[in-house]
């Protein structure tokens, strides 16, 4: 199992204030602990909780499901606390997404956890440009593209809302990724590229092998993840490619 015990300090020299909460470089569920991406998630504390107050739920874990619950806890006062090295239960069912297998998520991606009430409660800019600092420093330690931050919601379409935009000031999560994308340029990333939104709209004159060529994929897994049956293709068309 691989830890990831370079959180703290490269959080502090990207400007943020850190808590290193007592033995997190040890703390971490047994398993497989692969990190490649990132997990945006919210607490739903309720927003008069005060700065941190899922801190011991994150620590401990809830009936049946064992802490920790994330490996960064986000506080309404912008410090970052950082819970485990290690691995910890946050995505939970769901996927496949951007290479990562069905429900495995808790094996390769890191989870974030923001203190937030998810309904309504504003994102003010200062929190936003926190997170944006801590989803870039741990893809740029990881060495990925923005493509690799996903929402919860995204791992577990089903299952999942946070994090939610309520008018409360909240990005898609696509413009989180861009948000990311503009940071990382800031950082030194050495080969950052936007991620795409996952869907390619067909323009005249596009040909499969041209799509599959600017999205990194083959022509084969094109095909399979749209099942497509041929290789025509029409303007206007909507195909799903990899983010
Ligand atoms: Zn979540």
């Amino acid at each position: 199992m691989s830890t990831v015990p370079w959180m703290a300090d490269a959080f502090r020299s990207n400007g943020l204030k850190v808590l290193e909460v007592t033995g997190w470089k040890t703390r971490g569920r047994p398993g497989t602990f692969e990190p490649r991406g990132v997990v945006f998630h919210h607490t739903a504390s309720g927003r008069n909780g005060g700065s941190a107050p899922s801190i011991k739920t994150v620590l401990n874990g809830r009936p049946g499901i064992p802490g920790p619950l994330c490996q960064v806890l986000i506080g309404r006062d912008l410090t970052v606390r950082v819970i485990a090295a290690g691995r910890a239960n946050h995505a939970g069912l769901g996927g496949p997404i951007i290479g990562i297998p069905k429900d495995s998520g808790n094996s390769f991606l890191i989870g974030v956890e923001v203190e937030n009430d998810g309904v309504g409660e504003t994102w003010t800019p200062g929190l936003l440009q926190t997170c944006d600092t801590v989803f870039a420093t741990l893809l740029l330690g990881l060495r990925r593209q923005p493509a690799m931050l996903i929402g919860h919601k995204e791992w577990a379409p089903k299952r999942k809302i946070d994090p939610a935009r309520t008018n409360a000031g909240l990005p898609t999560m696509d413009q989180v990724r861009a948000r990311v994308t503009a940071k990382l340029r800031t950082m030194g990333h050495p080969d950052v590229r936007a991620a795409s939104s996952g869907i390619h709209v067909v323009k005249a004159g596009d040909t499969l092998f041209r799509i599959a060529l600017q999205h990194r994929m083959s022509v084969a897994e094109l095909m399979k993840l749209n099942n497509l049956k041929s290789t025509l293709i029409k303007p206007g068309q909507k195909l799903k490619v990899r983010r």
